[in-house]
């Protein structure tokens, strides 16, 4: 096709060459994995998808094609995708965005990249209150997983290279794109083996969460760069001359964690960045044939920790037990001389290369190391299975959240009665295990013995466990085990059974409220069974037909809801709280009320209050100058958030449509609780030093204190009202002179 010439409509011509500078780039990478008329393939994607982006344009003000040339660049270089992949990953966006249809693609491309695409395209964004649209595009994304893998590397590319492009963005969007990061895509590159991408991900969410953190740590990151490569290399010295010595061919690479990990370190251990900068990893990775690897790897183990000691508790063999996300490895924490503890991870140039790039790598591997592959698997055949079963569609927050929770496990390895080794997620139970040896095990089960020993079926597994399953040809699934198995796959087949068995309540209640809908002239659609769900605060409409056949809800309930809906209609329609807003109308009014401002459609904290109905959320306690937003609740108007609450990721990545802008007016006197925990050493008279700060120097009012003081040590809370968080750095630094004051930090 003539690119050249298609090129050229609505870019000039510095944008042309670029375009194709980045083009080439792609190909030159692409290249040792095409075969015949790949190629050809490639250019014939590219030119659909040039045409068809040719007036579109990024945030930044870049052709909008340099984003799916970016995606399929991440597809091979970091993935290590082929063909198909970088023919959907130019063409992901053309559905959703531009005038192409699937069908265009299928003709085009084949069912294959036609069915990858479809699983790429979002559904439409529609409010519904029953549902959330992020959850729903995901679960849509995953459908496609049955067929193909694929489809969710290409989507973690995709986010990737937005993530890295993310400046462009509004604050809001930034802060709905991070989350979902977050809160789904990270672990999912974790559990999908995809180490290098998880960490960038995860670094760039805190960029555009907690901004102050991030830079802080990376400035002093690159300023001890120096003092830490210089440790790496005296630690190395000794072990490198024995390497050579052996005669093999190895690298070995120092680097520090992520920022996101050093970032979380800091949090959970309370600990400043100086005590853990450098608690940094060694790796070492040999060359070696895949059937010498093993004893090449402990040979280097046992060099090691001729010169260092090792912590007996941290040495982890993921060698002989690969993790189930395929991850293998050797690793050992040894005493470095100058006093540290140094992680030294010692495995093949095979294993490393699965490290990094998980399942695409993974399948490389595949033929000549079936060991490696059960893990991976097996997980995606769970998410099969788990698409399988799950067929409502207003399921989609449940499944979300099922899924989710099937992302983060650690394992724990458990023997059948005749020694087979299974890998089952921590915390899973014997009912779990009966479930996954096969779901009719699952439904009978009545005990199991474990190491010989009787357990109920809510017994937690530990590793090492021999588990034999009892069962019962009387036995039947409890609504109660939903709460004893902690897997998807045992929770969907219980939720099947039970379902099963409650059929016949369902056609009956489905019975009944169509017929009192008839007599109440209601009409029997698709909106008012959804509007009757919501209403009778049902998940499904399942679930909903279940209560009225079982007699939980009268059907002269029905009258009610027709009652409250008329009167509905009848209110006048204005922003009202009491049901939930969609952001958007929210900020057009806020538009309206300010004049049509450029920045009018943020919430004026301060200022909007007579207008709209808000109020400060009670889980992170923001105060002016907080990074914050607004969020639309279903009962108590708009809440007020901080951009770094621990509720915020969750509340973005599943509802970003009732996210709002919000700032603060920057004159006001509104006072705002907050509180700071204040340590140190003790001597006589420091709460009064305190106080004194606090009341006389800063005229803030203090609404409580409390110290605890053991052995010389004190430790407080104080509650105080300040304006902002100027404010608030103000008294902490004042407190931080006080002679024997330590620490203060904020708390929520
Ligand atoms: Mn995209």
């Amino acid at each position: 096709m003539l690119t050249d010439e298609l090129v050229a409509v609505g870019t000039d011509e510095l944008e042309r060459l670029e375009i194709l500078k980045r083009y080439r780039k792609l190909l030159r990478t692409a290249n040792p994995y095409f075969k015949k008329n790949d190629s050809k393939l490639v250019r014939k994607a590219f030119d659909v998808a040039m045409n068809a982006h040719r007036f579109d344009r990024r945030k930044t003000g870049e052709p909008y094609i340099y984003h799916p040339i970016a995606v399929a660049q991440i597809c091979v270089e970091e993935i290590g995708l082929g063909t198909t992949a970088i023919i959907c990953a130019l063409l992901h966006d053309t559905v959703e965005d531009t005038e192409l249809t699937l069908e265009d693609v299928q003709r085009d491309f084949g069912v294959k990249v036609a069915t990858i695409i479809d699983g790429l395209t979002k559904v439409s964004d529609e409010f519904d209150t029953g549902s959330s649209a992020q959850a729903e595009n995901f679960r849509k994304m995953l459908l496609t997983l049955n067929d193909d893998v694929r489809v969710i590397l290409i989507k973690l590319a995709d986010r990737l290279h937005n993530m890295r492009t993310l400046d462009s963005m509004p604050k809001e969007k930034q802060l709905k794109i991070a989350s979902e990061t977050s809160f789904i895509f990270a672990p999912l590159a974790h559990r999908l083996g995809l180490h290098a991408i998880k960490s960038e991900l995860e670094d760039l969410q805190l960029k555009y969460v907690n901004r102050e953190a991030y830079y802080d740590i990376r400035d002093k990151l690159h300023a001890t760069k120096a003092a830490r490569d210089r440790f790496i290399g005296r630690f190395l010295e000794p072990i490198i001359s024995e390497l050579n010595g052996l005669g093999l061919k190895y690298h070995v690479k120092g680097r520090p964690k992520s920022i996101h990990s050093i970032w979380k370190k800091m949090n959970v251990q309370k600990r400043p960045f100086e005590e853990i900068f450098d608690l940094f990893a060694v790796r070492i990775i040999l060359e070696v044939e895949p059937d010498q690897e093993k004893a090449a790897c402990w040979q280097v183990y046992s060099m090691v920790t001729d010169y260092y000691q090792p912590n007996p508790e941290r040495l982890k063999d993921w060698i002989a037990t690969p993790r189930s996300n395929g991850y293998e490895s050797l690793h050992t924490t040894v005493m470095s001389t100058e006093g540290t503890w140094v992680e030294v991870q010692i495995r093949s140039k095979r294993m490393d290369e699965i490290a990094e790039k998980g399942y695409a790598a993974h399948f490389k591997y595949k033929d000549n190391d079936t060991r490696t592959n059960s893990g991976l698997d097996k997980w995606i055949n769970q998410v099969r299975d788990m698409l399988e079963t799950t067929g409502d569609k207003t399921a989609a927050l449940e499944f979300l959240d099922d899924f989710r929770s099937n992302l983060f496990n650690d394992e724990v390895f458990i023997f059948t009665p005749k020694g087979e080794l299974k890998v089952m997620r921590r915390g899973a139970t014997a009912l779990d295990f009966a479930f996954d040896i096969h779901s009719m095990v699952g439904a009978r089960t009545t005990a199991a013995r474990v190491n010989k020993t009787l357990v109920p079926i809510s017994y937690v597994l530990k590793s090492g466990d021999q588990v034999e399953i009892l069962t019962s040809s009387k036995q039947k699934p409890h609504e109660d085990w939903l709460k004893i198995v902690v897997t998807s796959k045992a929770k969907t087949k219980i939720k099947d059974l039970i379902k099963e068995d409650n059929k016949q309540y369902v056609t009956d209640g489905k019975n009944l409220v169509e017929k009192k809908l008839k007599q109440l002239r209601i009409e029997n659609s698709h909106e008012t069974i959804n509007q009757l769900r919501a209403y009778f605060n049902a998940k499904t409409p399942a679930d909903m037909f279940y209560r009225f056949g079982k007699g939980y809800i009268d059907a002269n309930e029905i009258k009610k809801f027709q009652a409250e809906k008329e009167a509905k209609l009848n209110r006048q329609l204005k922003l009202n709280t009491d049901e939930i807003q969609e952001g958007k109308a929210i900020q057009k009014e806020l538009q309206k009320m300010h004049g049509g401002r450029k920045d009018g459609d943020s919430l004026l904290i301060g200022e909007d209050m007579d207008r709209i109905d808000y109020t400060l959320a009670k889980c992170c306690n923001p105060i002016s100058g907080d990074e914050v937003f607004g969020f639309v609740t279903v009962l108590e108007g708009i809440k007020i958030h901080r951009t770094t609450c621990p509720n915020a990721t969750e509340l973005l990545a599943k509802y970003g449509n009732r996210v709002i802008k919000a700032r603060w007016t920057s004159h006001q006197q509104i006072a705002f609780l907050a509180g700071l925990k204040i340590s140190g050493i003790d001597r006589v008279g420091i709460v009064n030093t305190v106080t004194a700060v606090i009341s006389n120097e800063l005229h803030i009012n203090m609404r409580s204190i409390t110290v605890d003081t053991d052995d010389g040590i004190f430790e407080g809370t104080i509650k105080v009202y300040v304006h902002d968080t100027r404010h608030l750095e103000d008294l902490t630094q004042k407190l931080l002179a006080v002679a024997g004051v330590h620490e203060v930090t904020r708390f929520d």
